[in-house]
């Protein structure tokens, strides 16, 4: 493979954007040399010309949910809807597009002229030869088209909006079961919307969060074929396959309680708005028999817990084994939101990680948002990035995407200016969350997460330089290239 030349760009180095650098040579995919002013180019060498964006260590995302959010991005937004003939009319233009399972999703008959779901028959009108899943804005609620219906074993003879188990049951039969192309369509629409979003790299949940693993096995073996490069977790419960199929870890958003929206995330104190505390989904006793079989088998445990009783719950189970093998294996504690001092105390003995979602506080953080109205001023001691990384605790962060947009910009912003400014990082530290942090979560600080020589030549070729004020709303990413090659490159680039 020729060298090649990546150049015309600002290069972020050590934390920023003042160096010499004017171009980095890549052989076999690493970098080989940073080349400064005066350095000699040789007429030989490939040429990629940045257009004098803000080139950063390739950045990644800890945590997502891509299979969902790639059928969810080749399905209908039903955010805009005013009526069920607005509705109908959106549904039906995606129907002719010829696909097995179409999704509509953010529907809320709140906003709706007529206050009600469509009917079945209506979306049969529509949809005749999809399988159609009409999903509530919360996930919460659904409606499906006859062709659905009739092949969801069980769901016979139930009411027309589905709800509670019957939701549940609607929504994983149809996700469970959907042919192989329908599959790798949902993730190259995944890598797609990750490399407008600036990422080389996002960390995947693959599994049902009880005992399948669903397609992993699928797409590890097609990886090379993707444009973003895709980290496995088996989100299952299941140690054995899990090792089977080779992987480094298990979990994901296995789940150690709920979330603050619906009360069901554990806390140690009520509710402001109601007396419940939620409640721990597992026993002490169910993690630590879990995590030990994960943790002997040299496995890296990933588990969801949002309250302050569930993240001690997990973090007690952590503690049981030394605190430098847990940092080895790097444990993690998902979201890891409701965490007052003693706590954050912890999780720095213990060694965990947290892997935290800094749009959670943009979209529901402050005096006025959902975090406040649930847990009246605890809303300041959520999202602690600043005080994690005071203690030495390394913060990772990600999107959640489906839940939250999949784009670098909004999420550093919301590091950048979190509700509560005693929790704001500074840029630099914001942007080695993305980077190093992440890298290093995956084991592989050795590899990607800086430009430097010998590293891994993954750059992410913004068209805004994060170290200064921004609008998160107008960041684009011109060029994301991975070990040397572009993968992408924007219309406008
Ligand atoms: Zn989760
Ligand atoms: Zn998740």
């Amino acid at each position: 493979m020729p060298a090649r030349y990546i150049h015309n760009a600002h290069f972020y180095i050590d934390g920023s954007f003042a160096n010499q650098v004017r171009g980095l040579l890549v052989e076999n995919g690493k970098i080989a040399r940073l080349l400064q002013t005066g350095d000699g180019i040789d007429p030989a060498w490939e040429k990629t010309d940045l257009q004098g964006s803000w080139a950063y260590p390739g950045f990644i995302d800890a945590h997502t949910h891509s299979f969902s959010g790639g059928l969810y991005e080749d399905g209908v937004d039903l955010a805009g809807c005013a009526s069920i003939e607005e509705v109908l009319s959106l549904l039906s233009a995606a129907a002719r597009q010829q696909r097995e399972l179409l999704i509509g999703w953010r529907f809320d008959e709140g906003r709706i002229r007529e206050k009600r779901f469509p009917s079945v028959k209506e979306l049969d009108s529509v949809c005749p030869d999809a399988r159609l899943l009409l999903r509530r804005v919360d996930g919460h609620s659904c409606v499906l088209n006859s062709l659905a219906r009739e092949a969801i074993p069980g769901l016979g003879g139930r009411d027309e909006v589905l709800i509670a188990q019957d939701n549940d049951l609607a929504v994983n039969w149809l996700q469970d079961n959907c042919s192989e192309e329908t599959i790798l369509a949902a993730y190259h629409s995944a890598a797609r919307t990750a490399l407008r979003g600036g990422f080389t790299a996002i960390h995947t949940m693959i599994g049902d969060a009880q005992m399948s693993v669903q397609h992993y096995q699928l797409i590890r073996d097609r990886r090379a074929e993707f444009p973003v490069r895709f980290e496995l977790y088996p989100q299952s419960f299941d140690v054995d396959a899990a090792l089977e199929l080779g992987a480094k870890r298990i979990g994901g958003c296995i789940l150690a309680d709920g979330s603050i929206g619906s009360r069901t995330a554990a806390l140690d104190k009520p509710y402001a708005d109601s007396a419940t505390k939620g409640r721990l989904y597992q026993s002490d006793g169910f993690w630590a028999d879990f995590v030990s079989r994960a943790h002997q088998n040299g496995l890296q445990v990933c588990v969801h817990c949002i309250g302050d009783a569930a993240i001690r719950q997990l973090n007690r189970a952590y503690a049981l084994h030394p605190s430098s093998e847990v940092r080895e294996l790097r444990h993690q504690l998902i979201h890891c939101e409701v965490t007052p001092d003693g706590l954050i105390s912890g999780i720095a003995a213990s060694g965990a990680v947290p892997v935290m979602q800094p749009a959670f506080d943009l979209l529901w953080g402050g005096d006025s948002g959902l975090y406040a109205q649930r847990l009246g001023e605890r809303w300041q001691s959520m999202n602690r990035f600043r005080t994690l990384a005071r203690k030495g605790i390394r913060v990772c962060g990600s999107s959640d995407w489906y839940v939250t947009d999949l784009n670098i910009a909004m999420s550093l912003h919301a590091l950048i200016h979190h509700h509560n400014p005693d929790e704001r990082l500074t840029p630099a530290e914001a942007i080695k969350v993305y980077t190093e942090n992440n890298a290093w979560l995956n084991h592989e600080e050795n590899l990607r997460g800086r430009i430097a020589e010998g590293m891994q030549a993954d750059l992410s070729a913004m068209d805004t330089d994060f170290t200064r004020p921004f609008d998160w709303r107008a960041c684009r990413s011109n060029f994301i290239i991975r070990a040397g090659e572009l993968v992408y490159a924007s219309d406008k680039a």
